[in-house]
C-alpha cells in the first residue's frame, strides 16, 4: 500500500502545488460528495509488514484478481453517480501483481481522470507499459537503504531487488516521455530507520524521483482500537511500543484534545471498493468478510443507499470517540503535526525497549 500514508496526502498530492480547498480541512459537518475513487484491483500482497493488517491479521478477505469489466463499471458508475475525479489503484494490496495494470491505468487517463499507483515494487514486470500509460502519481512506498533495515518493516520484502526496480522505472519514465508522472518516494520513518532517510533521499534523487517521508502509524482501525482497548497480544503490543518512533497511544491521546465534532475526510470524499465490487465504510479498515465495514456491493446500491449506510455508523462511533480520524490524518492537521514532531522527537529521547 498504501498504508500509513494518510488519504489527505494522497489528495494533496493530486492537486497543483498542494494547496487544499479550504472544504477539505473545514471542521463542520457537510455534505458528503466523494472526489476520490480507491479500488484494489487484486486482493493480495507479496509482503507481511508488520504495521499493516496484511501482516497483523493475515488473509482475512478473499483474494483474486478483479477483471477489466468490473473495474470499468465500477469507474463508471463512480464518475456518473458521484462526479468522481481521481481513482487510486490501491488500498490494502499490491497493485503491480496485477498482470494488467497499466491497462486498468490506460482506462482511467482515456476518462480524463487523476490516477495514482502505489507500490513495494519488489516486483516491477512492465515498467514500459506502466509508464507509457502516463499515471499522474507514481508511489514507491519503503522504510530503509539495507536489507538489515528495511526488511524488519517491509517484511519479505528485498530492498536490493526495490533499488534496482526504481532504476527501471526512472529508466522507462524516460523512455515514454512520462515527465508529468510523479514518482514519489514514501519512507515510512520507525525508531530503527532514522539514519537511512538521508541515503534514500539521495538515490531517490539521483533517479529523478521526489522524496518524502512521514512517521508510520500502526493500521487497520481495527487493531488500533484492540490497543487502545488493552486487547492486543502481548508480542503485538511490544512491537507498537518499541518499534514506532511515533508513539501511538499518546499521539491519539493528542488527537482527542483537538475535541469533538470534527468531520471525517475519509468517510465523506472517498468511496473504498475490494477486489470483489464491495464498498467499505472507509480506506482504514481491513476486515470485510461478514462484519458491518463492508456496506455491499458497490454496483447494486443506489447513491442513497451509500449515503444511508455510511450515516451513523457504528465503527465511526468508536472512531471518533477517539479522533481516530484525525490521527490518521495527522499531517493535515498543523497543530497535530506539530505535537507529533514533538512525541516522536522525545520517544527517539527514550531508550529502546524502555
Ligand atoms: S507492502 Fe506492506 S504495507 Fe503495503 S500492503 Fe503489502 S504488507 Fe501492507
Ligand atoms: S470516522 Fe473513522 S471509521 Fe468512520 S470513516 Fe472516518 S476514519 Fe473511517
Amino acid at each position: 500500500m498504501s498504508m500509513l500514508s494518510g488519504w489527505i496526502e494522497r489528495l494533496r498530492s493530486m492537486v497543483p502545488g498542494g494547496q487544499l480547498p479550504e472544504s477539505t480541512m473545514e471542521s463542520t459537518p457537510r455534505t458528503p460528495h466523494p472526489r476520490i475513487l480507491t479500488v484494489d484491483i487484486v486482493g493480495m500482497c507479496n509482503l507481511r509488514c508488520p504495521s499493516c493488517p496484511v501482516g497483523n491479521m493475515g488473509p482475512v478477505n478473499p483474494s483474486g484478481l478483479m477483471s477489466e469489466e468490473l473495474f470499468h463499471r465500477i469507474v463508471e458508475k463512480a464518475v456518473t453517480d458521484f462526479g468522481i475525479e481521481s481513482v487510486v489503484l490501491f488500498n490494502w494490496t499490491e497493485s503491480l501483481l496485477h498482470p494488467r495494470v497499466a491497462r486498468f491505468v490506460q482506462h482511467v487517463k482515456s476518462l480524463g481522470l487523476y490516477c495514482m499507483l502505489s507500490s513495494n515494487l519488489n516486483v516491477l514486470n512492465d515498467a514500459d507499459a506502466i509508464m507509457e500509460a502516463h499515471p499522474d502519481h507514481f508511489r514507491i512506498s519503503l522504510s530503509g537503504f539495507t536489507q538489515e533495515v528495511y526488511g524488519k518493516t517491509h517484511r519479505q520484502g528485498n530492498i536490493e531487488r526495490v533499488k534496482q526496480n526504481m532504476r527501471m522505472l526512472s529508466t522507462a519514465r524516460q523512455r515514454a516521455g512520462a515527465h508529468q508522472t510523479r514518482v514519489v518516494v514514501y519512507y515510512h520513518k520507525y525508531r530503527h530507520n532514522l539514519h537511512e532517510v538521508a541515503p534514500m533521499r539521495e538515490f531517490s534523487h539521483q533517479l529523478g524521483f521526489e522524496f518524502s517521508d512521514a512517521w508510520a502509524y500502526y493500521m487497520p482501525l481495527e487493531k488500533l482500537l484492540r490497543l487502545l482497548d488493552g486487547q492486543l497480544p502481548p508480542e503485538e503490543r511490544r512491537f507498537v511500543e518499541d518499534e514506532f518512533a511515533l508513539p501511538i497511544v499518546e499521539s491519539i491521546a493528542a488527537a482527542r484534545e483537538l475535541g469533538p465534532d470534527h468531520r471525517c475526510n475519509l468517510l465523506d470524499d472517498q468511496l473504498v471498493i475490494d477486489v470483489h465490487g464491495n464498498l467499505a465504510i472507509c480506506c482504514t479498515v481491513f476486515d470485510l468478510r461478514d462484519g458491518p465495514n463492508r456496506l455491499g456491493s458497490f454496483l447494486e446500491m443506489s447513491s442513497e443507499d451509500i449515503s444511508r449506510s455510511k450515516r451513523d455508523h457504528a465503527t465511526c462511533a468508536k472512531c471518533t470517540a477517539h479522533n481516530i480520524h484525525l490521527h490518521y490524518s495527522y499531517y493535515d492537521l498543523p497543530e497535530l503535526q506539530q505535537k507529533y514532531d514533538d512525541l516522536a522527537t522525545r520517544n527517539l529521547g527514550r531508550p529502546e525497549g524502555d
